[in-house]
C-alpha cells in the first residue's frame, strides 16, 4: 500500500467541511489507493460538531481511512499536511464592510499561512475555498515565506463547472464532450467565463452559440450562479464547492486528461497574460507530476482582454486594501 498522505480542512464542521470529508475519506481526492489521516481544524465553539462529524467519519468505515483528529490549534491541524483545504472563513454579513471582511479574514489566514510554513509537509499544496478565496490565497502565500509560492492557490475550478454545465444544457451535449473552458479571474461577480477556446464534441464552441446569449446569458449565469443556488435550495452551495475542490486538487496530484484544461486559481509570475506577479488567478492549466502548467500562446480577443484587465483590477484594489489594513 502507499504511504498515508496527511490531509488537513480548515471550516470542517461547516456545510462545505461536511460535504467534503466523506469524499476526501472515500477516496476521491488523491486516488483509489491512497491512505488519508484527516485533520480537522474548527474554531472552538464548533469543534464540537466537528467531532461529530468526526464519529460519522469513523462510523463509515472507509477502508482508506487512517485516523481522524480534531484540533483547534492551526500549528497541530498543519502538523505533516502534505494537502490543506482552506475552507472556514469569516462571511460577509449585512452591513459589513470590505475592510472589516478582509481584516476578519487576514486573522485567519494569515495566522494559517505561518501555521502551515511552520509546521506542514515539504510537498504541501493548499487550496483556498474560503472567501474572498484569491485574496485569502494571496495572504496565506505571504505568510509562508518558505513554502513555494505556487503551492498556493485560490477555487475557481466551481466556476469553470458551472461553466461546463451551463455550455452543454445550452448545446445539448453531455458535459464529457465539453474541452478547454476558461473561467479568467477571480472567484467572484468578476470573473470572466469564456468559451473562447472551449470545444463541444470536437465543434469550437463559438460556432455552436452565439454572442447574444453568451453576453446576456452566459456568462451572468456562471458568475452569479451561487446566488441562485440560495434563491432556490434556502442555503448556500456546498456539496458542488465540495465536489470542485475535490476535482481541483485530483487533478493537480495526479494530472490532468491528455488535450485538456482546467481552470485554476494559481500564483501569476507575471509572465501570462498580462496577470501581474504576485495575485492568484484563474487561468488555464494543466498538471503533470504535481504541478501546474499555465497554457501559454493563447490568441486573446478584445472582449477576454476587457474580462481579464477587469479581474486584474478588481484584484489588484482588494489586495490594495489588505495592504492598507496592514494584514500582508
Ligand atoms: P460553508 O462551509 O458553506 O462555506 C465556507 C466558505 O467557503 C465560505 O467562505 C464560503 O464563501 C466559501 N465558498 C467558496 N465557494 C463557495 C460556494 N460555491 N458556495 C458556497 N460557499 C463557498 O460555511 P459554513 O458557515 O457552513 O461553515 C464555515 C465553518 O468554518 C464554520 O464551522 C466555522 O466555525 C468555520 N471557521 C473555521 C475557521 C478555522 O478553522 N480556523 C475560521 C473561520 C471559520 P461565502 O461566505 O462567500 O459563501
Amino acid at each position: 500500500a502507499k504511504t498515508p498522505v496527511t490531509v488537513t480542512v480548515t471550516g470542517a464542521a461547516g456545510n462545505i467541511g461536511y460535504a467534503l470529508l466523506f469524499r476526501i475519506a472515500s477516496g476521491g481526492l488523491l486516488g483509489q489507493d491512497v491512505p488519508v489521516r484527516l485533520n480537522l481544524l474548527e474554531i472552538p465553539q464548533a469543534v464540537k460538531a466537528a467531532e461529530g462529524t468526526a464519529m460519522e467519519l469513523n462510523d463509515s468505515a472507509f477502508p482508506l481511512l487512517e485516523s481522524v483528529n480534531v484540533y483547534d490549534d492551526a500549528n497541530k491541524a498543519f502538523a505533516g499536511t502534505s494537502v490543506g483545504l482552506l475552507v472556514g472563513a469569516r462571511p460577509r454579513t449585512k452591513g459589513m464592510e470590505r475592510a472589516d471582511l478582509l481584516e476578519a479574514n487576514g486573522g485567519i489566514f494569515g495566522p494559517q499561512g505561518k501555521a502551515i510554513n511552520d509546521n506542514a509537509a515539504d510537498d504541501v499544496k493548499v487550496l483556498v475555498v474560503g472567501n474572498p478565496a484569491n485574496t485569502n490565497a494571496v495572504i496565506a502565500m505571504q505568510s509562508a515565506p518558505d513554502v513555494p509560492n505556487d503551492r498556493f492557490n485560490a477555487m475557481m475550478r466551481l466556476d469553470h463547472n458551472r461553466a461546463i454545465a451551463q455550455l452543454a444544457a445550452k448545446t445539448g451535449s453531455a458535459v464529457a464532450d465539453i474541452k478547454k473552458m476558461l473561467v479568467w479571474g477571480n472567484h467572484s461577480a468578476d470573473q470572466y467565463p469564456d468559451v473562447s477556446y472551449a470545444t463541444v464534441a470536437g465543434k469550437p464552441a463559438p460556432e455552436l452559440v452565439d454572442s447574444e446569449w453568451l453576453d446576456s446569458y452566459f456568462v451572468p449565469t456562471v458568475a452569479k450562479r451561487g446566488a441562485a443556488i440560495i434563491e432556490a435550495r434556502g442555503a448556500s452551495s456546498a456539496a458542488s464547492a465540495a465536489s470542485s475542490a475535490i476535482d481541483h486538487v485530483y487533478n493537480w496530484v495526479n494530472g490532468t486528461t491528455e488535450g485538456d484544461w482546467v481552470t485554476g486559481g494559481v500564483y501569476s509570475d507575471g509572465s501570462h497574460y498580462g496577470v501581474p506577479e504576485g495575485l492568484i488567478f484563474g487561468l488555464p492549466v494543466t498538471s503533470k507530476g504535481g504541478s501546474w502548467d499555465v497554457v501559454d500562446g493563447l490568441e486573446i480577443s478584445a472582449a477576454t482582454q476587457a474580462g481579464i484587465d477587469h479581474n486584474i483590477k478588481a484584484a489588484q484594489e482588494e489586495l490594495d486594501a489588505v495592504r492598507a489594513l496592514g494584514l500582508i
